[in-house]
């Protein structure tokens, strides 16, 4: 796949990696005098393994993909960070994603000069591929897509996104973070097919890791190996290692999870249509609901007075007047609606503000 490799910017084609002598030695039990470490153990005076290959062992077999089809990042969004910066030429090239969804695509291009353009998802939320691919020219490096998406919590439809890895000249980087949460497959099984796709998944959600930030990527070799030299060497800290490690073997603790949010997420979907506050709830394929109501702003006041923190998306595009709400647990759930059945109602000033933010203190 030479031609993957053109896309690359030209100082990280030639790029030459930083190498420890740790990184030619793959042996146990030798005497450690390379890396200027603090020989007396502690036990984390050691430098973690760059290339973490146990860990990657360990998510190749629960993922089902070979080891050299992995990339390990400090959560997802060194991966988003590291592809820009991979194929994008500063103040040249360009990415292109769907608009709404996850901000850190936006923000790691606007980080390193990199011109970020959007497609707007039609009506059902779904890519509109024409309209997606009339923003490509010859400096569009990624196309970012997102699914199940964040915040509009549908999936993409599978066929349109099989066009557009097909379709585009550059890299598709689907972003999975939500695919346990979902009833769709992963396209991890179709990586063979495609090798300009690049996938994300990620610990922190359903895995329930978000405290140690542990991302991946899965990709063909070639991309996994540039993602792999341009890094960080220690970006994933010995305890991450070790604790990604020992909780991957808690599958069923994690299918458990998922299990119980899918429940509660259709009870709430159940019990939040039928209050009158509540104008609409979007399908959701994740473990949160966008859920429309005709005040979000005094809506979120008021659940912020009672101490629930919610996610205002009511000015996103296509979103007007939606709060983000992630599934807890039953108890957690509960509380939301009891303070929603609560809920005084009292309207958003002309001008979208909350009305309650002078006046009742007492929120
Ligand atoms: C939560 C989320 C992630 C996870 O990012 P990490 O850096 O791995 O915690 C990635 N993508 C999307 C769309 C998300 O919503």
């Amino acid at each position: 796949m030479t031609d993957l490799l053109t896309l690359l910017r030209d100082n990280i084609r030639s790029l030459v990696p930083y190498s420890s002598a740790r990184d030619e030695y793959s042996g146990e039990q030798a005497t450690l005098l390379d890396a200027n470490e603090n020989p007396y153990n502690n036990p984390l005076n050691r430098y973690p393994d760059p290339r973490q290959v146990k860990l990657k062992e360990r998510i190749s077999e629960i993922k089902n993909l070979p080891v050299g089809n992995i990339f390990l990042g400090n959560g997802s969004d060194e991966a988003i960070d590291l592809l820009i910066r991979a194929f994008c030429e500063p103040g040249r090239d360009n990415v292109i994603a769907i608009k709404p969804t996850y901000g850190m695509y936006k923000v790691c291009a606007d980080v390193n000069g990199v011109e970020y353009r959007e497609a707007s998802l039609d009506g059902s939320f779904q890519v509109d591929m024409k309209k997606l691919l009339s923003l490509a020219d010859e400096n569009s490096k990624l196309v970012f897509l997102c699914s199940p998406n964040n915040p509009t919590s549908n999936s993409l439809d599978h066929n349109i996104i099989s066009d557009i890895i097909r379709s585009f000249r550059g890299i598709v980087v689907l972003d999975e973070a939500y695919i346990d949460f979902s009833i769709l497959p992963s396209f991890a099984a179709k990586l063979d097919q495609y090798p300009n796709l690049v996938i994300l998944q990620t610990l922190s959600k359903a895995w329930g890791m978000a405290g140690i930030r542990l991302g991946m990527a899965f990709a063909g070799k070639d991309i996994t190996g540039v993602l792999n030299r341009i890094k960080y060497p220690y970006n994933i800290s010995l305890p991450n290692q070790q604790i990604a490690l020992e909780r991957l073997s808690y599958a069923n603790e994690k299918d458990s999870w998922v299990k119980n949010i899918l429940d509660q997420r259709g009870k709430m979907a159940l019990e939040l249509s039928r209050l009158p506050l509540v104008k609409n709830i979007l399908p959701s394929d994740a473990n949160f609901l966008m859920v429309r109501f005709e005040n979000p702003k005094s809506v979120l006041d008021f659940l912020t007075g009672k101490r629930i923190i919610v996610r205002d998306r009511s000015k996103v595009h296509l979103c007007s007047g939606y709060l983000r709400i992630t599934i807890g647990t039953a108890e957690e759930n509960n509380s939301l609606l009891k303070a929603l059945q609560e809920y005084p109602n009292v309207p958003d000033d002309k001008n979208g503000n909350s009305l309650r933010d002078e006046k009742s203190p007492v929120y």
